[in-house]
C-alpha cells in the first residue's frame, strides 16, 4: 500500500515538508537537548527527529513571543519589516505580503495550517486552514476554518494531531508535494494538562533551576522592574489549578469541560488543593511548591506533544511517506522554567532566546547530528524555499539551512545575531530591548523609557548573572560589540527611531 501513496503520476521528486511547531516549548524540555528533566519527563518522540536528524543547539528567534515569531517564520524577515511587532496593540497580520507558504503554493504544493496561528488575520496561500481563534482552549476548543466557527470535543493536542493525520492522509495520495504547518497550542499558559496525562507527574518531584531565587544584583532596572515570578506573578488558581471558587475555572476556559472530562480533573486535583491549603506554606517553601505544580502540568501537556509528534511519524513511515519528507520540530520560542525565579519568554537571555529545533531529512541530513552554529527562526522560510527549488526573494533576511543540514555550514556563515524586542509597556513588564549575539558574548541596550546597557560573557557566566557592561576589562570586547550592533542594525533596517513608529501599545489586563 505504501508504495501507491508514495507514487507520483508526475513523477515529481520534490520534498514534502511537515512543520511542527509547539508554544512555549523550553528546550530545557526535551530530553534530546539533555538537562537536568531528561530523566523525569523524557520525550521519546521528538528526540526521534534528533536521532534521524540534526539537533540544533543554537537556534535564536529574533523578537521572544508568538504572534511576532510566527510572523518572522512565514515572512524570513525581521518584525520591523513584516508589521508584526508585539502580541498586544497589535493590528493584524498584513496577509497580503510575500509569505514562504504562498511561494510554495504557486510552485505547485499543497499547503495546510492546522492548530494555532496567533496572527489575527486569516492565514493567506494555504490550500487548507483549521485553526484555534486568537489563544485558543485546551478542552472542546473553537476551530475557525474556510466556513467559519465551531466547536470540537476533546483536547486540544489530540484534536490538531487528528486533523493533520487525516489532511496528510489526502495530501499523500494528492500526487503534488505537500507543506503541512502543525501548530500546537501546547504547552502555552495555562499549562492544562490532556486526560490522558492528567495524573502523569503528579507525584514526581522535579530538580530546581540554580537561579530560581536569583535576587537580580548585578544587572539592572529591567530584571528588577519585571513582572514575571514564579514568586509573585504566577496566580494559585488560574495558572496553578488550586481553586478554591471554581467558577473562576471560566477565566481559563477550564469551564468548557464535560461532565465526565471535569469529574477526571477533579479526582486528580482536588486532593492536590485540599493539601495545599492545610500546608500553610509561605516565603521560599511556597516558592518551591509552586515550581513543581508548574513544572507538574507544562510537562504533562508536553507530553501530550510528544505523544503527537510520534503519531505524526508513525503516519508518515507506515505510508511510505517517510523518504522523501523533511520533518521539523520547534517552538516559536523558548521559555523560563524556573531560572532566574521565571517563566513566560520575552527577554534576549538564552532560556527564551533561544528555541529547540530538530530537524530530520532522509538522505541529507548525518542521523544523530548536532549544530553549533548560529542559525535563526527568520531561516525557516528561505530553508523551506530552496528545499522546494524556490529562488529565495532579496528581500527576505534570513538564510537557507540546506547546507547547513548537508553538513556544510558555509565559512561565510553568521557569527553573529540581532534581537529586538518591543512589547512594553505590555504584560509581564519586560522593557524594550534589542541587542547582539556572538558564540560567546551578548550586548543588550534596554531603551524607551530607560537607557541602560548590559553585556554577559556566556563562557564564564553561561546562566547570565553578572553584567560586565562597567567591567574595565571588557572594554575591547564592548567596543567591538557595539561597533558590530551598529552594523548590524544598518544591515536589517532598524533603529530606535524606526522602533518608536510601532508603539506605544496598551497594556492588557493578561
Ligand atoms: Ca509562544
Amino acid at each position: 500500500m505504501a508504495s501507491v501513496i508514495s507514487a507520483n503520476s508526475f513523477g515529481q521528486q520534490k520534498t514534502n515538508i511537515v512543520y511542527i511547531m509547539s508554544d512555549d516549548h523550553a528546550y530545557q524540555a526535551i530530553s534530546a537537548y539533555g538537562g537536568a528533566l531528561k530523566n523525569f519527563a523524557p520525550t521519546p518522540n521528538i528526540d526521534r527527529i534528533a536521532q534521524n536528524g540534526m539537533r540544533f543547539n543554537r537556534c535564536l528567534v529574533t523578537n521572544s513571543i508568538s504572534g511576532p515569531c510566527r510572523a518572522v517564520i512565514l515572512t524570513g524577515k525581521y518584525s520591523h519589516m513584516n508589521g508584526f511587532v508585539a502580541n498586544e496593540g497589535q493590528a493584524p497580520f498584513d496577509g497580503s505580503q510575500q509569505t514562504f507558504p504562498k511561494l510554495l503554493q504557486s510552485a505547485g504544493y499543497n499547503t495546510a495550517m492546522i492548530g494555532k496561528w496567533h496572527l489575527g488575520s486569516d492565514p493567506t496561500g494555504f490550500n487548507y486552514w483549521d485553526i484555534l481563534p486568537g489563544q485558543g482552549a485546551y478542552y472542546n476548543p473553537d476551530f475557525i476554518n474556510k466556513d467559519g466557527s465551531h466547536t470540537e470535543q476533546g483536547y486540544v493536542t489530540e484534536l490538531i494531531t487528528k486533523k493533520s493525520i487525516e489532511w496528510l492522509k489526502k495530501a499523500g495520495k494528492s500526487g503534488k508535494p505537500f507543506m503541512l504547518m502543525m501548530h500546537h497550542k501546547a504547552p502555552h499558559r495555562e499549562w492544562q494538562p490532556g486526560p490522558n496525562e492528567l495524573s502523569l507527574y503528579k507525584n514526581v518531584v522535579f530538580p530546581e533551576p540554580s537561579t530560581l531565587f536569583d535576587d537580580y544584583s548585578n544587572r539592572g532596572t529591567a530584571e528588577l522592574t519585571q513582572d514575571m515570578t514564579i514568586a509573585k506573578t504566577m496566580r494559585l488558581e488560574e495558572d496553578l489549578k488550586l481553586y478554591k471558587d471554581k467558577s473562576k475555572m471560566k477565566t481559563t476556559g477550564l469551564n468548557r469541560m464535560n461532565t465526565d472530562q471535569m469529574k477526571e480533573w477533579d479526582a486528580v486535583y482536588d486532593p492536590i488543593i485540599r493539601y495545599f491549603y492545610e500546608s500553610g506554606l509561605t516565603g521560599d517553601d511556597l516558592v518551591r511548591f509552586k515550581y513543581q505544580r508548574y513544572l507538574q502540568d507544562y510537562l504533562a501537556c508536553i507530553a501530550a506533544v510528544d505523544k503527537s509528534v510520534g503519531e505524526v511519524l508513525d503516519f508518515l513511515k507506515d505510508n511510505g511517506l517517510d523518504k522523501n519528507t523533511i520533518v521539523i520540530y520547534a517552538s516559536d520560542q523558548g521559555f523560563y522554567l524556573g531560572e532566574h525565579g521565571w517563566f513566560d519568554k520575552r527577554w534576549m537571555f538564552e532560556e527564551s532566546y533561544r528555541t529547540p529545533l530538530l530537524i530530520s531529512w532522509p538522505g541529507v541530513t548525518k542521523p544523530g547530528s548536532v549544530n553549533e552554529d548560529i542559525v535563526s527562526n527568520i531561516d525557516f522560510a528561505e530553508t523551506f524555499l530552496e528545499l522546494a527549488g524556490v529562488k529565495i526573494p532579496s528581500d527576505m533576511q534570513g538564510l537557507s539551512l540546506v547546507p547547513v543540514l548537508q553538513g556544510k555550514t558555509p565559512a561565510t556563515w553568521r557569527k553573529e545575531h540581532y534581537y529586538h524586542y518591543y512589547e512594553y509597556p505590555g504584560s509581564h513588564m519586560v522593557k524594550r530591548h534589542y541587542g547582539i549575539s556572538t558564540e560567546r558574548f551578548k550586548l543588550i541596550h534596554y531603551y524607551y523609557d530607560i537607557d541602560e546597557w548590559e553585556l554577559f560573557d556566556l563562557k564564564t557566566d553561561p546562566s547570565e548573572m553578572k553584567n560586565v557592561y562597567n567591567n574595565p576589562s571588557y572594554a575591547p570586547v564592548k567596543a567591538d560589540l557595539l561597533k558590530r550592533l551598529d552594523a548590524i542594525r544598518i544591515k536589517y533596517g532598524d533603529s530606535e527611531e524606526n522602533a518608536k513608529s510601532f508603539l506605544p501599545h496598551k497594556s492588557n489586563s493578561r
